[in-house]
């Protein structure tokens, strides 16, 4: 083999499999409306905790332990149900490693978010993806039809990404009562900007596991830190495939603070909602065919000119996301909405750029 002749140490099969994964990052100054942060800020409460740091605070080998109670008592679950990650994606990578090996099968809604492919592809299992219809409402029949005895664990992401999709309860319901042998991660990054959520099953029902960052709303997307809650039973086990100190100190210390500071949450997510209202009008007003999103960005149907369209958007200052290589996504383009200042600016930046590449209506 090709690879065992190459110079340097023998690779595993597994590494060499695993899918990569290139975010556009680099060069991002302008308006960042690509990646679906919060545009403005996180609270200022936040700087103030970073502020008190001392020397000494970061000699110390950082402790989980109390502020997961903080954050289970937020969420009004036992201290044992919760377990603070490296972001959620930490999270998918621990869910991977506690569920999934081989002859197991991972059962994929698509188009989703990335990252689960990609530690799910770190393991020996079989993806199982099910394709969205052109509504990309959560095609639950087929998802249910899918369902094996192999089947080990199941990613929704609620609401979805890139499509900014819900999924109805009763849906989530069905799927977690025909998998009783498979773990259903209900992935809540965009949790504030819904309103809905199944925390509320959290140690009800074994199979339930339900993920919520800090990287969305909250603007904290540089610090890293996501929550799983599940079942005791579990997540004992999640706790063994875990790093000990993967959330950091700085982290750690900052997020009370975050929560304690729910008047700068709530003023947030209201700019986010009066934000998404003006920018469904604008794609309307242009005629640009959209998803009607529950989160915090929105995926609009650019059609063949959506490489055009993003870098006459890049030429202006305004970084947004081609979506079209996703399944079922060809000519896609998902734009952030945050505060309703950068938001006119993106509606600015939109209208000059579908001018600028000669859109027209039918395009798409
Ligand atoms: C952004 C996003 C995440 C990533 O969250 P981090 O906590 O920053 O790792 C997870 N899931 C979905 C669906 C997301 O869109």
């Amino acid at each position: 083999m090709a690879e065992v002749k190459a110079a340097g140490p023998i690779l595993s099969s597994t590494v060499r499999r695993m899918k990569e994964y290139h975010p556009p990052l680099g060069d991002r100054s302008g308006l960042r409306l690509d990646f679906n942060e919060n545009t403005f800020a996180c609270s200022p409460r936040v700087l103030e905790t970073l502020g008190h740091i001392s020397r000494a605070d970061l000699t110390k080998y950082p402790e989980r332990e109390p502020v997961e109670r903080l954050v289970a008592k937020h969420l009004g679950l036992e201290p044992a149900q919760v377990l603070l990650t490296n972001g959620v994606d930490e999270a998918i990578h621990v869910l991977c490693q506690t569920y999934l090996d081989a002859g197991s099968e991972l059962l994929l809604p698509v188009p989703t978010y990335s990252m689960y492919e990609v530690y799910a592809s770190g393991t020996e299992t079989r993806v199982l993806r099910v394709q969205a219809g052109n509504d990309f409402a959560f095609p639950v029949q087929q998802v249910l039809d899918s369902i094996t005895p192999a089947t080990r664990l199941i990613a929704i992401a609620n609401p979805n990404s890139p499509t900014g999709q819900a999924v109805r309860r009763e849906d989530l319901l069905a799927v977690i009562e025909a998998a009783p042998h498979a773990a259903v991660l209900l992935d809540e990054a965009y949790f504030h900007f819904f309103g809905e959520t199944a925390m509320d099953l959290v140690g009800r029902v074994p199979n339930v596991i339900v993920a919520r960052t800090f990287s969305k709303a909250y603007g904290l997307a540089g610090l890293r830190l996501g929550v799983l809650a599940a079942a005791e039973e579990q997540m004992q086990w999640m706790r063994r495939a875990i790093s000990p100190y993967s959330v950091n100190a700085l982290a750690l210390a900052c997020l009370p603070s975050a929560i304690e500071d729910s008047a700068y949450l709530d003023w947030y997510v209201s700019e986010v909602l009066a934000s998404r209202t003006l920018f469904e009008s604008a794609l309307t007003r242009l005629d640009v065919p959209y998803w009607p999103s529950r989160a915090n960005f929105v995926l609009a149907n650019i059609g063949s000119k959506h490489q055009e369209f993003a870098a006459a958007m890049r030429r202006r200052n305004v970084l947004v996301r081609d979506r079209s290589s996703d399944p079922g996504c060809d000519g896609c383009v998902r734009i952030t909405v945050g505060t309703r200042e950068h938001t006119e600016l993106g509606i600015a930046a939109l209208e000059e750029s579908l001018r600028e590449i000669g859109w027209m209506k039918g395009e798409a």
